[in-house]
């Protein structure tokens, strides 16, 4: 038997960004926030990673590099952002069990 409920699902826009400020950057859900259709962790880990690593290599100047990573992560995020807020639209229906047999044709897939 297949249960229904009611939640809600918050996302940040798609082209989201913010004002630089030195010494602090967001990295995952707190940067861009984006509908659960399989991009959010798969964003955040390797974000973390080069975020890392940018610093480790970063020659002694972390807000520039903080600054390189943040406009990589947007152009990123915001693609990323698109595709799923597209898919998002697709999955959701008036018609729930129209939304339904969608859902199951993408696991499928
Ligand atoms: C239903 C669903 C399905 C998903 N499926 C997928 C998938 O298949 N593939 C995929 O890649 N992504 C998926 N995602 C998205 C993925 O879960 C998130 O993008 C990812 O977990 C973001 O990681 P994060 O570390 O940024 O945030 P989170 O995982 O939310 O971690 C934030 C942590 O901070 C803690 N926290 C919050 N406030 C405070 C505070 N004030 N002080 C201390 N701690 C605090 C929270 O308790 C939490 O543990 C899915 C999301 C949902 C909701």
């Amino acid at each position: 038997m297949i249960r229904l409920w009611r939640s809600c699902l918050y996302v940040l826009p798609v082209s989201h960004t913010w004002t630089h400020v030195p010494g602090v950057t967001l990295l995952g859900d707190a940067a861009r926030l984006m509908p659960p259709l399989g991009a959010g962790a798969n964003l955040a880990m390797p974000e973390g990673a080069e975020l890392a690593e940018s610093i480790a290599t970063g020659n002694g100047e972390p807000d520039r590099v903080v600054r390189a990573f943040e406009e990589r992560m947007w152009a990123r995020a915001g693609r990323w952002a698109q595709i799923t807020a597209a898919g998002l639209e697709g999955l959701v229906s008036p018609d729930p069990a129209e939304a339904l047999a969608l859902f199951e044709r993408v696991q499928r897939s």
